[in-house]
């Protein structure tokens, strides 16, 4: 069992905290480690070391900046196996889509590699006779991201590279439920040889969590999470005085016109609802037919009742456990709840088995049908891999459906209607569009974005969003009266 360690001013730690929680495979009960919960002073330690290496790193030119983040990727690629196996490990979801996490977080290292000319101002001469205007942009002092446990690799990876590239130093809080995954890639941070207190890692929950938003020093915030704790870190870092981004929850409703291709649109609908076993924030949690439903319906089913569940450590397994057995608890009262309300329950997958692995958090996937629009179903975040159907007649209500959520993260639709596409990305109050896409994930070199209450703030994380949230802009006016150069 490891016995997990904050990583502070190039220093593994032992931290001094009273306070400890198991870290557990999702997949079998058993205990991989023990993480603390840290404290105050500990989070006090980190933002002294990584103010006093700011000084210092914001001077390294970009392009020097720029080749530790080279290394890293190289680490990152050579170890993609191991750290695959370590998120599958303490977060249950499939080797598959552990791989894919960590190709995802790459490639915020690569973009964040552009950095000598992403970072770049613009000016103009002559805004008045021999006055010249100037802006450049200048790194924003130390910087945190607090993030959640469905994508342990990935989530500090949409802000990290960017924060470091840019001149800032850094603190990452893992979530607590999957700190091991970020254990592995801080060793590589440190074979890297980042200098003393540029990345720091503190491991904990709220206190640290709230130990950070009232640090004076620590100067950005980026968060991931459920809405309820994304309210509160944006309402404080905000009386702090701090920039924040911060991301929440989500509902995302997928509508599937019945000029779809049903079979592209039920396998890509399954890995986006199933998929990560629904705890996705991109998962489609609802999908709303318009017209006839019946061939849909019947596929979807038919994904969700065949479906291979098990541990994701095996290769033939489609769908791992969910992560805790709290979490597999409130997911099957919502489904009894979905029922309550009048959904049918086409497929039930609250009593699932895995052979050898008794103390599992398994689901199986689950369809309620007609879910009604006044429930807590159709608003509540599931988290799990629950598919409410729903069926109207024209794209019109059913955009109104996706428009009274109050989430906004993700919609998409499944046509081969080009207007109807069209209608669709300008109408629907989100984020993230998918047109023929389950999982509308935006690559590196676009903002992640989201709205309503899936997002507080003005700029995402990922590409020039990152660039932007990292920097401060300066303004400079200069004048150089040219009788001056006479004197030369
Ligand atoms: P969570 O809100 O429970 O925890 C997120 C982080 O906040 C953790 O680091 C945790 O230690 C900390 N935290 C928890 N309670 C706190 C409190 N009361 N005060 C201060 N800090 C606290 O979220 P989770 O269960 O780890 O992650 C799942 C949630 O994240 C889902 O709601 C999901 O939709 C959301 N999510 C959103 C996105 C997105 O892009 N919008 C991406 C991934 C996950």
């Amino acid at each position: 069992m490891e016995e997990i360690r904050n990583f502070i001013d190039g220093v593994w730690q032992t931290s001094s905290a009273e306070e400890h929680l198991d870290v557990t495979d999702p997949a079998t009960g058993e205990t991989l480690g023990r993480v603390p919960l840290s404290t105050p002073g500990e989070v006090d330690q980190a933002a002294q070391a990584a103010a006093k290496a700011f000084s210092e790193w914001r001077r390294t030119p970009a392009v020097e900046r720029v080749q530790y983040l080279f290394k890293l990727k190289v680490l990152l690629d050579e170890n993609l196996e191991q750290l695959s196996r370590t998120i599958t490990l303490e977060n249950g979801k499939t080797l598959g889509e552990s791989r894919g996490e960590m190709r995802r977080a790459i490639e915020n290292v690569e973009v964040a590699c552009g950095i000598p000319i992403l970072i770049q101002g613009y000016n103009s001469e002559d805004i008045a006779r021999g006055i010249d205007e100037i802006m450049i942009r200048q790194p924003v002092g130390v910087a945190a991201a607090i993030c959640p446990f469905n994508f342990p690799g990935m989530i500090p990876f949409w802000f990290m590279p960017y924060a470091l590239a840019c001149g800032n130093t850094y603190i990452v809080k893992p979530s607590e439920k999957v700190p091991l995954t970020m254990v592995r890639i801080f060793e590589l941070l440190e074979q890297v040889g980042f200098p003393k207190g540029v990345v720091n890692m503190v491991n904990g929950s709220k206190d640290a969590v709230d130990a950070i938003l009232e640090h004076p020093t620590i100067r950005a915030i980026s968060f991931v999470g459920s809405t309820p704790v994304a309210k509160h870190v944006y309402a404080q870092a905000a009386a702090n005085g701090k920039r924040a981004q911060v991301q929440g929850g989500a509902k995302n409703p997928i509508i599937v016109l019945s000029d779809a291709d049903m079979d592209m649109s039920t396998r890509i609908v399954a890995d986006s609802a199933f998929g990560n076993a629904g705890q996705r924030c991109l998962a489609a949690s609802l999908a709303i037919t318009v017209g006839e439903a019946s061939e849909f319906t019947e596929a979807i089913a038919e994904a969700a009742a065949t479906r291979v569940v098990g541990s994701g450590l095996d290769e033939a397994v489609e769908m791992g456990p969910v992560i805790t057995p709290e979490s597999k608890a409130r997911i099957q009262s919502l489904i009894q709840e979905g029922e309550s309300e009048g959904a049918k329950l086409l497929v039930d997958g609250r009593d699932a088995t895995v052979d050898g692995h008794e103390n599992g958090n398994f689901l199986r996937p689950t369809v309620l049908d007609g879910v009604p629009k006044d429930g807590e179903i159709f608003k509540t975040e599931i988290f799990g891999p629950v598919l409410g159907l729903m069926h109207v007649d024209t794209i019109e209500e059913a955009i109104e459906l996706v428009n009274t959520g109050s989430y906004g993260n993700m919609a998409s639709l499944f046509t081969s209607s080009g207007a109807a596409a069209r209608k669709f990305r300008y109408e629907a109050e989100v984020g993230n569009i998918g047109i023929n896409i389950g999982v509308a994930a935006p690559m590196a070199f676009f903002p992640f974005s989201g709205w309503g209450d899936s997002f507080f703030g003005t700029l995402h994380g990922q590409g020039r969003d990152a660039v932007d949230f990292f920097t401060q802009e300066k303004v400079i006016v200069e004048r150089w009266p040219k009788e001056w150069t006479r004197k030369f």
